[in-house]
């Protein structure tokens, strides 16, 4: 049993030291994981079985067992052989592609700061347990029931458990536990979000039995499917259904023609079972969880499947500057401090706000922690004062209170003790600042300077300070800044990241419009957004108050020539994602606060950061870049394209192959031929072609044109750009080949059906070369570049070679073993069609290079 402390004064005792590792452990034990019960999954066992459900394949078992009753059982025993081959091959395929799926989901679970054993430590979310004492932070999203022992101004959207969106005020409660209630004001529940605020709070219920567990069922959703999954489960269905109509109709026509009906209908069947692409969906998800999980490595952790997708569509990437594009490590470079009367004596005002007006911590270890901006500030202080004057300040001056820093306002003040009166400090941009002095006089020499400094790319921070007798209650806080007397500016410098540069040169070639959009001054922005190329002459640069003014109609106009938005809240965001989807662009847009969830998610692509980002954006992202870097949404983009293009390949190949088989049977009897294949080649032809080279396809590595060329359009049907016609007319070339290598052989008397067998078995292991690039002749990319590829198409010879003349396959395969002329015309034949489609990418290129020589064709 677990029991919690129920006393205020076990309370307050607990929340210093929080549980003991051991006793945490303990608990864990007993009530198991904090994480919701998934559906009940399938067993491995049950997959496997799953596979033999297929209608065609119960009729093909059926069939050969028939058959095998009235005929031979050899034939009987080496279809189901084949086919549980089969349903081993498609079992491993669905397999992987869950694993995979979960080792996604696995990689973007939470943590959360808790205390244990007198230490403030991170923990996954999962390892939570009744008692454990956490710290809830604005930002995060709420890992179990919780009641909040302290806190203050915690405010909570509950959308996800109560529908309500307007965040609701909590308050803390440490007289004693109650059991959490959906209406209480001290509870604070798993699975929602905190908007504001800071507090700690005790953990009462975990995993199922949470208020979000119980309603966890209704929750429940698949992963949601791709637009190419949902495309190809339609095309799948249309498909099956013509190749079924066309198995009817060679049905038909072999009775007219007075076959034997068994034999025929095995034939039939096996062909359907073949030409009916069912590895398609798996394969898909195979790709692109595959991909994904590679992504990962390149620190792009992908959050929902369709993302690696759309990846390839993104025509604008709005991005942050500060952290993204450049290294987030601020330097000042220069001050200017102006002469008043020192508040305390010996010491510069402009020292005092740097090191009073700041968040900044002592570590331990005596390195300073806290952000950027105002670490720059401090290390500035201790290089002209040296640190010993630093702490001097600080213990002169304790803090009292403080108006946080905001991005809305600009402005971060504090309040300190300075003998029996208070001391205030107000930093932030120049012109928040500007707005709230009591004197005018240098106004235009401070605005002049901070646009100077501003225009060589610094950030600028003004500051500015008074003295009050008492402070005032806090409710009036807010109104405290104001009359305040300047004290100086600070410019500092945050370099760009060095690989940003080369990664916005590859977003223009590949026609992708990269947008800078800050909290920052515009003169910075622009300064910095030239520097590393995002800024060219022509470009607009755009403020928030511009923006503002503008009316939709304007700003649609202006959208696509602005590359800088400057001084821009995060609301704001929301309408440029707005804007510039109306003009018909897919935008990526990155984000790290709580404001930025909504233009996260009606992005088409909205881009978490992983180091400085908060849940909440985390939450509503499709993608979290783990370093934060931009350079890796570019990475990320070049590898969505990569693993669309293998799709395409592998359906190319796929469908070519199923259709010549196609063709082969149907076309047969029209040109006076008999049956050129028996069941068994043509389910051994789909067991090795479709599954494993297609897998190694999936390896396939990036065109080298992959970045020169422009996003696609998400519409785009799957068959454009000649995939349709490629899959018409090598499926016609390669049945044309079979069928004369049919009506050759039989005409000299060779071993035509073993021949037939041969020559389509090696034409679409020709063919699979020829299609590992649309451009690329195999020569330039090298026949051994993809190594399982390569593999699979080896093992595969080696395969045919011993059905050919291993006289105990010989007999399982109807097969006889082929004298030399007759091996030589069946592996001219089998290259064939490798020559043609490397042909075809010949006239292709000649033709690309002649519409670039000359452009108006
Ligand atoms: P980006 O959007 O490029 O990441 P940012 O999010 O860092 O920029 P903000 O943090 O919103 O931008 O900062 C906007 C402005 O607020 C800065 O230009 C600066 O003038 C001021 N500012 C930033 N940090 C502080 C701070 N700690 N205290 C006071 N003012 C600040």
């Amino acid at each position: 049993m677990i029991s919690l402390p129920n006393s205020k004064s076990e309370l307050e005792a607990l929340i210093s030291t929080g549980l003991t590792e051991t006793e945490a452990k303990r608990r864990l034990e007993e009530v198991g994981p904090n994480t919701l019960k998934e559906k009940k999954k399938k067993t491995p066992f049950q997959l496997f079985l799953d596979q033999f459900k297929d209608f065609m394949i119960t009729i093909l078992i059926s069939a050969s067992l028939i058959a095998g009753i009235i005929g031979e059982w050899s034939d009987t025993i080496i279809i189901l052989v084949i086919v549980i081959l089969n349903a081993i091959m498609g079992f491993i395929q669905e397999y992987r592609a869950e694993k995979a799926l979960e080792a996604l989901k696995k990689m973007s679970e939470t943590h959360t700061r808790v205390i244990r054993d007198g230490k403030t430590q991170i923990t996954h979310s999962s390892e939570l347990v009744p008692g454990d004492i956490i710290i809830c932070e604005a930002g995060n999203m709420i890992p179990a029931d919780i009641q909040l022992l302290e806190g203050t101004a915690v405010k909570m959207d509950e959308s996800s458990l109560t529908g309500e969106s307007v965040p609701v005020d909590k308050k803390a409660f440490i007289e004693k536990l109650e059991s959490p209630d959906i209406n209480s004001e001290q509870h604070l529940f798993k699975g929602t979000f905190q908007t504001n605020g800071r507090g700690v709070g005790i953990v009462l219920k975990t995993g199922m039995e949470t208020q979000f567990g119980k309603i966890a069922d209704l929750l429940q959703e698949g992963s949601p499917e791709t637009p190419l999954q949902v495309r190809m489960k339609k095309f799948g269905k249309t498909i099956s259904l013509l190749i079924l109509l066309i198995c009817l109709i060679i049905f038909g026509l072999g009775i007219l023609r007075g076959e034997e009906p068994l034999q025929l209908l095995m034939i039939s069947v096996s062909l359907a079972v073949a030409a009916i692409p069912e590895a398609l969906p798996a394969l898909i998800t195979i790709a692109l969880s595959l991909g994904a999980a590679r992504m990962a490595k390149k620190e792009a952790l992908i959050r929902k499947l369709p993302a690696v997708e759309s990846l390839g569509s993104i025509t604008f990437i709005c991005t942050d500057k500060t952290g993204t594009l450049t290294k987030n490590q601020m330097t000042v470079v220069r001050h200017f401090s102006e002469e008043n009367e020192s508040v305390y004596p010996g010491y510069d005002n402009l020292h005092l706000a740097l090191a009073l007006n700041n968040d900044v911590k002592v570590g331990k270890d005596g390195k300073l922690l806290g952000e950027a901006t105002e670490l720059a500030l401090t290390q500035h202080l201790i290089k002209e004062l040296g640190e010993s004057s630093y702490l001097e300040i600080l213990k002169t001056f304790p803090r009292i209170g403080e108006v946080p820093f905001d991005s809305d306002r600009k402005l971060m003040s504090t309040f300190h003790q300075i003998g029996d009166q208070v001391l205030v400090i107000c930093k932030g941009a120049t012109e928040s600042i500007l707005d709230i002095l009591k004197e005018k006089k240098n106004v235009q020499k401070i605005k002049k300077d901070s646009q100077e400094w501003a225009e060589a790319g610094e950030r600028v921070l003004a500051f500015a300070g008074k003295v009050l007798d008492q402070l005032p209650p806090k409710s009036e806080w807010d109104k405290i800044e104001s009359d305040l007397t300047f004290w100086g500016l600070i410019g500092m410098i945050d370099p760009p990241r060095e690989e940003v540069k080369e990664a916005i040169q590859e977003c223009k070639t590949a026609g992708i419009q990269p947008v800078m959009i800050t909290g920052d001054h515009p003169a910075t922005a622009k300064t910095i957004a030239k520097e590393v190329g995002i800024f060219e002459e022509g470009d607009l640069v755009v403020s928030g108050s511009e923006l503002r003014e503008m009316t939709d109609e304007d700003f649609a106009k202006k959208v696509e020539k602005i590359t800088v938005y400057a001084r821009v809240s995060p609301d704001q965001k929301l309408r440029i994602v707005r804007i510039l989807q109306q003009q018909n662009q897919f935008v990526a847009m990155t984000g790290d606060g709580v404001n930025d969830a909504p233009s996260l998610r009606a992005s088409t692509i909205g881009i978490a950061m992983g180091g400085t980002g908060t849940d909440v954006s985390k939450e509503a992202a499709h993608m979290i870049l783990l370093d934060d870097n931009f350079a890796t949404i570019v990475r990320a983009i070049r590898e969505g394209r990569r693993i669309f293009d293998n799709i395409r390949k592998f359906i190319k190949y796929i469908m070519t192959c199923n259709g010549a088989e196609i063709w082969t049977i149907t076309m047969a009897p029209f040109l006076g031929l008999p049956i050129p294949l028996l069941p068994i080649h043509i389910l051994w032809i789909n067991l090795v072609t479709d599954g494993i080279p297609a897998l190694a396809l999936a390896k396939e590595k990036a065109e080298k044109n992959i970045m020169q060329r422009p996003p696609r359009p998400p519409q785009q049907s799957l068959f454009a750009d000649g995939l349709g016609l490629h899959i018409l007319w090598v499926g016609i070339l390669m049945a044309g080949i079979t069928l004369f290598t049919q009506y050759w052989a039989i005409r000299q008397g060779w071993h035509w059906q073993t021949m037939v067998f041969t020559v389509l078995a090696f034409s679409q292991l020709g063919h699979v070369m020829a299609v590992r690039s649309d451009r690329s002749p195999l020569f330039k990319l090298g026949i051994f570049t993809n190594t399982p590829l390569i593999l699979s198409i080896i093992g595969t010879l080696i395969l045919q070679i011993l059905i050919i003349y291993l006289p105990f396959f010989n007999r399982v395969f109807h097969t006889e073993a082929l004298n030399l002329p007759e091996l030589i015309f069946s592996v001219g034949m089998g290259l064939v069609v490798f020559h043609a489609v490397e042909f075809e990418k010949w006239i292709k290129n000649i033709r690309k290079k002649k519409n670039q020589t000359n452009p108006t064709h």
